[in-house]
């Protein structure tokens, strides 16, 4: 292991921790599940709402995000926030929603909790921007950072739709119960969701813990690390069979 290496997973806190365990086969299949192969019909999304977002391309996306005013989400924002990244990525992570750092600066996970993602990042070679792209299930921040209601989240929903049609990942992470339960449409509990294979649409989605919850709760590194290595493995493969 490289020096600098070792130093990003002290920095994660993982340091005596870092030899990848193997995951057990039978939680960790590749099981394509029929969570999440349907796209919600969020009720304050009207179907002709939806089906204007569906048809934009990135630069009315963009313009569309920036004007949105379907939840009262808008009402406290300083800007949305759509995501940043490399537009032809390989992965795709989605947060929960903007914090006030985020809010400030207009780019995702640019706070504390953004810190340590992209420490995660590093840790298994990915940077933010380089075949990487970040979003969230709500482009707005909630007030004191409250978890999104269901119905801001569904308000949101037809803009991830559009960004991940758009972007077409190779993978997505699911960072966190709000942003695995919109992506797969069902109730989430992480703990037992992480180290399994679902689909979104077509697309391979795994679930891990949101970096704020880490933040909190350290000893779940090993377990995002462990996660991570597994997003990795499971995008290898999946080249390698395509
Ligand atoms: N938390 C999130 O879920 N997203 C951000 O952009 C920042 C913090």
């Amino acid at each position: 292991m490289s020096d600098r290496r070792a130093s990003i997973l002290r920095e994660m806190g993982l340091a005596p921790l870092w030899r990848l365990r193997q995951h057990n086969s039978q939680v960790a299949d590749e099981t394509p599940t029929a969570v999440g192969s349907t796209a919600v019909t969020p009720t304050p999304a009207t179907d002709d709402r939806v089906a204007q977002i569906a048809a934009m391309d990135w630069p009315q996306l963009k313009d569309a995000v920036a004007a949105c005013r379907a939840c009262r989400l808008c009402e406290q924002r300083k800007q949305a926030v759509l995501g940043v990244g490399d537009i032809h990525p390989d992965w795709l992570f989605v947060g929960e929603g903007p914090g006030a750092e985020e809010d400030e600066r207009g780019e995702p996970f640019v706070g504390q909790a953004g810190k340590l993602l992209d420490n995660m990042l590093a840790a298994i070679g990915l940077k933010r921007g380089r075949k990487v792209y970040i979003a969230n299930a709500v482009k707005c921040r909630p007030p004191a950072n409250r978890t999104p209601e269901p119905e801001e989240t569904a308000s949101c929903y037809p803009y991830l739709v559009r960004q991940i049609q758009l972007l077409q990942p190779r993978l997505i992470v699911a960072l966190g119960k709000p942003a695995a339960q919109t992506l797969l449409n069902a109730d989430v509990k992480i703990a037992a969701a992480r180290g399994r294979v679902f689909e979104y649409a077509t697309t391979p989605l795994i679930v891990t813990y949101h970096p704020a919850y880490l933040l909190r709760n350290l000893p779940d590194k090993a377990k995002a690390w462990e996660d991570l290595c597994f997003a990795r493995a499971t995008l290898k493969r999946r080249s390698e069979s395509a």
